[in-house]
C-alpha cells in the first residue's frame, strides 16, 4: 500500500448544478468518482475537504465580486452574473469547499503526511480573477492556495504550472507583479479567454515571473513534450521552487472538442512522472494537482487516472520516464521548430 500520495474528492461537489446543459456540469465527474471509489481508494490518502475562510478567499478576491457572487446566487436565471458561469443557491458553498480542499491537501503536503497529492474538485477555478468570475469559474482554488502558502508558510518560491488547453488568466493576474510566483501556462493560442499571449511576461517587481507558452491547433503530445521537457525543465532549474502546483486541465486531450490540441491520454501520465522528477530534484517531491477543465467525461476520466497511475507509483522509472533528448530529437526537423527557438 502506498500513503504516499493524497487524494481528495467529495461527492458535495456536485451540489453546484443547474438544470440547463452545461460543458461544466457534474456529469464530469461521475463516472471518474465511481471507478476511484472502487479501485484508488485503498491506494491513496484519502482526504476531506474543508471550506476555505473568508480571511483566505480575500486574500485574492474583493469583497465587491464576493457580494456579487452572493446576490446573483439568490436570482431566478442562473446566468444572470455571467453567460459561461451559472451561479445558483449551492455555488458559493461549492466553491468555498473546492478552495478548501485544495487547502486541506495544502496543509498535508507542508506537514510532511505525503509529498504529492490530487484535489478532484469543481468548479474549476483558473479563469476566476480578483474581481471578477468568468468561464465556469468562481473562485480560483490554485490562486488561493498560492496566496495561502506564501502567507501562512512564509514560502517564497512556487512554481504554477498550468496546461489547461484555456489560458489561466485569473492566475495570472493574481501574481502577475510578484516575483515569489512563476506562473507557466501553455495553452492554445486564439481560444477563451483570448489572453496569454507570450509578450505578457508580468510587470514591475513580477516582471519575467509570468510565462506564456500559447501553441497552435492541432500540437499534440511531442510538442508539449519538447515545451514541459526542454524549457519547463530549465525554468525549474533556475528558480528552484519549494512546491509545484498544477492547474491540470484536461480540454487539450484530442477527444475534447471543446479545443483543438491533440493530447492523448498517455501524455497526462508521462508529464506527471517529469513533473515528479522535477519537483524530487527541487522542492522534495512537493507537487499539488487541482483539476481545472476536461468536458468530454470519457477522456477525463482516462486521462486523470493515468496522471494518478503516474502520481501514485511508488517509483517513477517503472512509468516509462520520457527521454527528453529523444524527444527534442525528434522535433529538430519539425517545421514549427523555428517557433520554439523564438520563445
Ligand atoms: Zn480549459
Amino acid at each position: 500500500m502506498n500513503k504516499k500520495c493524497g487524494l481528495l474528492l467529495d461527492d458535495r461537489y456536485f451540489k453546484h448544478c443547474i438544470r440547463q446543459n452545461s460543458p461544466e456540469n457534474p456529469k464530469r465527474l461521475h463516472s471518474l468518482y465511481a471507478h476511484i471509489q472502487g479501485n484508488f481508494r485503498d491506494r491513496f490518502y484519502c482526504l476531506e475537504p474543508r471550506r476555505a475562510s473568508l480571511e483566505h478567499i480575500t486574500a485574492v478576491h474583493s469583497t465587491f465580486y464576493l457580494e456579487q457572487i452572493w446576490e446573483h446566487s439568490t436570482r431566478e436565471n442562473p446566468y444572470s452574473y455571467d453567460r459561461d458561469t451559472y451561479l445558483m443557491e449551492e455555488s458559493f458553498a461549492t466553491a468555498e469547499l473546492a478552495a478548501g480542499g485544495c487547502l486541506e491537501m495544502a496543509d498535508n503536503i507542508m506537514a510532511g503526511e505525503f509529498d504529492r497529492g490530487f484535489a478532484l474538485i469543481r468548479p474549476p477555478g483558473h479563469h476566476a480573477e480578483p474581481g471578477r468570475g468568468m468561464g465556469f469559474c468562481i473562485l480560483n482554488n490554485i490562486g488561493i492556495t498560492a496566496k495561502y502558502l506564501l502567507e501562512h508558510y512564509r514560502l517564497s518560491r512556487i512554481l504554477i504550472l498550468d496546461f489547461d488547453a484555456h489560458h489561466g488568466n485569473g492566475t495570472q493576474e493574481m501574481f502577475y507583479e510578484s516575483p515569489e510566483v512563476l506562473v507557466v501556462s501553455i495553452h492554445e493560442s486564439g481560444l477563451f479567454p483570448f489572453s496569454g499571449k507570450k509578450e505578457e511576461t508580468g510587470s514591475l517587481q513580477g516582471q519575467g515571473f509570468t510565462i506564456n507558452m500559447p501553441v497552435f491547433a492541432q500540437f499534440g503530445d511531442r510538442e508539449y513534450t519538447f515545451l514541459v521537457g526542454r524549457l519547463l525543465q530549465g525554468l525549474v532549474e533556475q528558480f528552484m521552487p519549494q512546491i509545484i502546483l498544477v492547474s491540470a486541465g484536461y480540454d487539450g486531450h484530442r477527444d475534447d472538442t471543446i479545443s483543438n490540441t491533440l493530447l492523448s491520454t498517455e501524455w497526462f501520465a508521462m508529464v506527471t512522472t517529469m513533473l515528479r522528477q522535477y519537483a524530487e530534484e527541487t522542492c522534495e517531491g512537493r507537487l499539488m494537482y487541482i483539476l481545472e477543465g476536461g468536458y468530454n467525461p470519457a477522456s477525463l476520466k482516462a486521462s486523470v487516472i493515468a496522471t494518478l497511475e503516474s502520481l501514485g507509483c511508488r517509483n517513477t522509472r517503472k512509468v516509462g520516464v520520457l527521454d527528453v533528448k529523444r524527444a527534442s530529437a525528434l522535433l529538430h526537423d519539425h517545421p514549427l521548430q523555428r517557433y520554439w527557438t523564438i520563445q
